[in-house]
């Protein structure tokens, strides 16, 4: 298990976990540096650093996962050491947050025209107060016993392009990335290997300020990593990672510090930060580059 975790949700977005669950877990399993990565939300980030704060020894670094279109599918773009409090950042959520619910909505409805009877107060119900996503569509799919494994709510219903599919606010990775850089954060490509014709958007995305690739995670391949690691080298990225916990399915997933980051990652996206101009959480001080 590595100390590092750059990737990582709350139940502030899809995750099951609380942002002070989620701190305690990272702290439990023996975690230096983490980030908060909820989708499209900042509403986790003051509780997990406020119960971050009884940790001197984790520092947690406050992120978003931006959920943006480029032609043909869905990119996600990671913002790091971001000023959650910025107005820009905070209207963005604002506008995200009723985009999902409209969105959740109209998926329901698809799924009712599908003949797959589900009601939308049930989904509703299992969001709470989370920034509704399709996961909570897939758990009532999966509770009404619509579905009989979680990852087919995607494959039949709620992927990209599937039936119920239903489209979003379009913002493009490139706004996304300007926006997280206007809100003193880091912009780093999500999970590059689900976008198609990554390397042409990695190229995009370099003109508008990117910062980094996450090239640690759950399922790339040896020879994908090595690949991106050139990418990476050649655009001067910093290479990051994350697990991408959720906290759905620990039989399932990977966990926390399991995603294989090596130890010197952490500091160089702070060298990055601080090169930026970035707001450095006191936690991560004690870091030196
Ligand atoms: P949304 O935020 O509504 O676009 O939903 C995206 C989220 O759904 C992702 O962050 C994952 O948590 C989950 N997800 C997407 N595809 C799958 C899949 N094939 N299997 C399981 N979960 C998925
Ligand atoms: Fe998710
Ligand atoms: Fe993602
Ligand atoms: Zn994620």
């Amino acid at each position: 298990m590595g100390s590092i975790d750059l990737h990582l949700h709350t139940n502030a977005s899809d995750g099951r976990f609380t942002p002070a669950q989620l701190v305690d877990i990272a702290y439990d399993r023996g975690l230096k540096i983490i980030a908060v990565t909820d989708h499209d939300t900042v509403d986790g980030i003051e509780p997990a650093l406020e119960q971050a704060e009884k940790y001197p020894a984790l520092a947690l670094i406050p992120g978003i996962e931006m959920s943006t279109y480029a032609p043909g599918c869905e990119v996600h773009l990671l913002g790091y050491f971001i000023d959650y409090t910025h107005p820009k950042l905070v209207s963005f959520c604002t506008r995200m947050r009723s985009d999902r619910i409209d969105r959740a909505r109209a998926m329901v409805s698809k799924l009712k025209g599908l003949g797959v009877d589900i009601e939308w107060e049930h989904v509703e119900r299992i969001a709470g107060e989370s920034n509704i996503g399709r996961p909570h569509i897939a758990m009532a799919l999966l509770e009404r016993r619509c579905i009989s494994v979680f990852e087919e709510a995607f494959e039949l219903y709620l992927g990209y392009g599937k039936p119920a599919y239903v489209e979003r606010f379009k913002i493009t990775p490139q706004e996304a990335a300007k926006l997280i850089t206007e809100c003193g954060g880091l912009p780093v490509l999500a999970h590059p290997m689900t976008v198609d014709n990554y390397p042409a958007v990695i190229a995009d995305l370099c003109a508008a300020g990117l910062e980094g690739l996450e090239i640690y995670y759950k399922d790339f391949t040896r020879e994908e990593r090595q690949n991106l690691l050139r990418i990476a080298e050649k655009m001067n990225l910093v290479a990051t990672g994350g697990s991408d916990y959720h906290g759905i399915d620990d039989t399932a997933e990977v966990l926390p510090g399991d995603a294989g980051v090596p130890e010197n990652v952490g500091e160089k996206l702070l060298a990055r930060a601080r090169a930026k101009g970035a707001k450095i959480p006191g936690s991560l001080e004690r870091y030196s580059c």
